[in-house]
């Protein structure tokens, strides 16, 4: 029979495997026990819809057994098997795992990266792997190079501790069966065979003992029980073996009894799914594992919230917030949901009507026995239910946040660092009708330190004859901080918060106010400092220059709305400010958006000239004497006003020539 090859990644993580000297390497019958799992599952998904799969709820198993002559353990179930093309996708390439995606990441990142696979480069990343082990096992911070056992690997972990793995599989609908089996990176070779029933039965040649490791430990009963209470006990099908016991000999005398040896089928695990244990008897670990197991994550959960509901609607909630936003968070890729179970039996993987789009990181499931088994034929039925259940759900998330955030500080801002924005993006989605829930759990980087503040913080030290809550837009806070307004503002004493997201402004726009204190953005219009005397004579220089100012805004060829004296400014000489409902860093943020140039909303522009600078006293004299002059000066400092606000030049060319004529005067 022709020796297949393996592709390209399966042999690097083949390799890992193999030559890994990873100390858990016990995690390999976690993997297996979950993909029979996850087969039964699958079928069990199929009988809802397809009347066609007789196999019986309860007749779903998982058989371990172990035989010491043969030295092999096998791990048979009745699920949905595979067909032989089934089988060379899924274990020739990894290309069908769910978790690919993380793994190729890390994988490519790997040191060896593009490297050619000779010997010396796996025993680098062999080596590169046990350091990381290292760290992780007193619980250090885990690089994500160490993917071996921190979130399975799947099906490969079996090499960890096999020699030869043999898998035989039949998939329900088909006659025949095929049978793979591979010795390791050489390649595998696959068969047609016969197989009585659906299901996978795969079969592994456990290596012979080192000095350093003792494999047939995997052999023996207790070792294979201690280990599937560890890592599976809540499997939600019976994990069956013949384990032995030993009784009378019915004919021994009853003073002189004889024992004899026999065979009991035995379920290892309780079925008790994590979530229906005492919270008291559940381990952080176990959590983590369990965490990792179901929603590919590698890293251990921030956070870990229980939730029971008596009641009109009786359920039980897992929930898990992440550490970190997964890599495709924010694009169209990931979808939300929480896992839908049913009295313990998972009826639906991803359920999104549980949750709210700004809450779509979280992970974790809700198991109602209220909820048919059938849901996704009577969904519509349902539908009131799960709306009550995905409230309820909502509610303690946030509020689970809202402790966080006034509990622990650092963790909620490492939160905040992974999903703030989608917090920001759910103030503005729909009309704002979320922002109540929303507002509390803001952070902006304020003046103050530079530090993250809660609106509330902010509002509860505000200056006595404060109005608003400031604020400017733009691209980092030492762009925003020597803008002149912003200056002007932080002088006077007062805290500003530095919006560095395209969608803080359009989330403050819509939350309009926080308790009655509405936002104002320096940049803009609507911040005013000055004393009565000042705006006074500020008045009268504008109207003496209003002239002036209408020439200048004509020579700008009607880029600005209009020019004026402004007084805070401290030492600059000129900004752009913003009229109306759009400023200047919304503007910016807009026309970066696909969409047609020309009917995208702009910032209404105003020149504003510091009434304070040498430089007003000169334009006022320039236009008395050489309105020409005047007329090119008023280009350059528009220009320079543009840039200070980190708005581009259309004319870039002409104002270089400007400033050129001008040093040679
Ligand atoms: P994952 O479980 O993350 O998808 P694995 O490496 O554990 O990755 O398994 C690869 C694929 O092989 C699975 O997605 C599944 O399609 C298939 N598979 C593995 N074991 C079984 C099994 N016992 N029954 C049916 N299919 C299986
Ligand atoms: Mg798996």
């Amino acid at each position: 029979m022709a020796k297949k090859q393996f592709k390209t990644e399966s042999k690097k993580l083949l390799d890992m495997m193999i030559n890994s000297i990873y100390t858990h390497k016990e995690v390999f019958l976690r993997e297996l026990i979950s993909n029979a799992s996850d087969a039964c599952d699958k079928l069990r998904f199929r009988s809802l819809t397809d009347d066609s799969v007789k196999t019986a709820l309860d007749a779903y198993e998982i058989r371990i057994d172990a035989d010491r002559d043969a030295h092999t353990l096998t791990i048979s179930d009745n699920g949905c098997g595979m067909t032989m093309e089934e089988l060379e996708k899924n274990l020739g390439t990894i290309a069908k795992s769910g978790s690919l995606e993380f793994k190729k990441e890390n994988l490519d990142e790997g040191p060896e990266s593009g490297a050619p696979e000779t010997a010396d480069t796996a025993e680098a990343e062999t080596d590169e792997n046990a350091s990381n082990v290292g760290n992780n096992d007193s619980d250090t911070e885990q690089k994500p190079v160490d993917i071996i056992g921190q979130f399975g690997v799947g099906f490969y972990s079996a090499f960890m501790v096999s020699d030869c793995i043999t898998v035989v599989s039949r998939a329900y609908d088909e006659q025949t069966a095929a049978r793979w089996e591979s010795k390791g990176v050489d390649g595998y070779t696959i068969e047609q065979c016969e197989k009585p029933e659906n299901g996978t039965v795969i079969t592994l040649h456990i290596k012979p003992d080192t000095d350093d490791e003792n494999y047939s430990e995997f052999l023996d009963e207790w070792k294979i029980r201690e280990l599937v209470k560890k890592y599976s006990d809540y499997i939600h099908y019976p994990i069956k073996m013949m384990v032995s016991k030993s009784r009378k000999k019915e004919d021994s005398p009853e003073d002189k009894p004889e024992y004899e040896q026999y065979f009991e089928e035995e379920t290892l695990n309780s079925m008790v799914p994590i979530w229906k244990r005492p919270q008291s008897q559940v381990s952080d670990e176990e959590y983590a594992s369990f965490y990792r197991d179901k929603f590919f994550d590698y890293e251990k959960p921030l956070k870990v919230i229980r939730q029971k509901s008596e009641g009109t609607s009786e359920f039980e909630a897992l929930l898990f917030i992440p550490a970190k936003a997964p890599y495709d968070y924010y694009s169209r890729e990931y979808e939300k949901g929480l896992q839908l179970y049913s009295s313990g039996v998972l009826i639906m993987d991803k359920c999104k009507d549980l949750l709210p789009d700004y809450f779509s990181f979280v992970r974790g499931l809700v198991d109602s026995a209220d909820l048919s088994l059938n849901i996704s034929r009577e969904m519509l039925q349902h539908d009131r239910q799960l709306k009550v259940i995905a409230k309820a759900v909502e509610k303690k998330v946030a509020s689970e946040l809202k402790k966080m955030l006034t509990d622990d500080r650092e963790k909620y801002e490492k939160f905040f660092a992974a999903f703030g924005t989608q917090l920001k993006y759910g103030i503005y989605a729909d009309f704002g009708m979320h922002k109540d829930v929303l507002k509390d759990l803001l952070l902006f980087t304020s003046s103050a330190e530079e530090k993250l503040v809660s609106l509330s913080e902010y509002i509860g030290r505000m200056k006595e004859d404060q109005k608003s809550i400031y604020y400017a837009a733009g691209e980092s806070v030492a762009a925003m901080k020597v803008l002149p307004q912003v200056e002007a503002v932080i002088g006077r004493g007062f805290e500003v918060l530095f919006l560095t997201e395209e969608v803080d402004e359009f989330a403050l726009k819509m939350l309009h106010d926080y308790d009655g204190k509405e936002f104002a953005n320096v940049c803009a219009d609507d911040v005013d400092l000055s004393t009565d005397a000042e705006k006074e004579l500020l008045e009268t220089e504008n109207k003496a220059s209003k002239d002036m100012f209408e020439y200048v805004k004509e020579q700008l060829g009607g880029a600005v709305g209009g020019v004026r004296f402004t007084n805070n400014l401290g030492k600059h000489p000129a900004c752009l400010s913003s009229e109306g409902e759009i400023s200047v860093n919304m503007e910016k943020t807009l026309s970066k958006m696909p969409g047609d140039k020309g009917i995208k909303p702009k910032a209404e522009l105003v020149l504003e000239i510091n009434m304070n600078h040498p430089i007003a006293e000169r334009m006022k004299n320039l236009f008395e004497t050489d309105k020409e002059k005047l007329g090119r000066y008023s280009k350059i400092l528009y220009a320079q006003a543009r840039l200070i606000s980190g708005l581009s030049l259309d004319n870039a060319a002409e104002v270089g020539e400007l400033v050129c004529d001008l040093m040679l005067e």
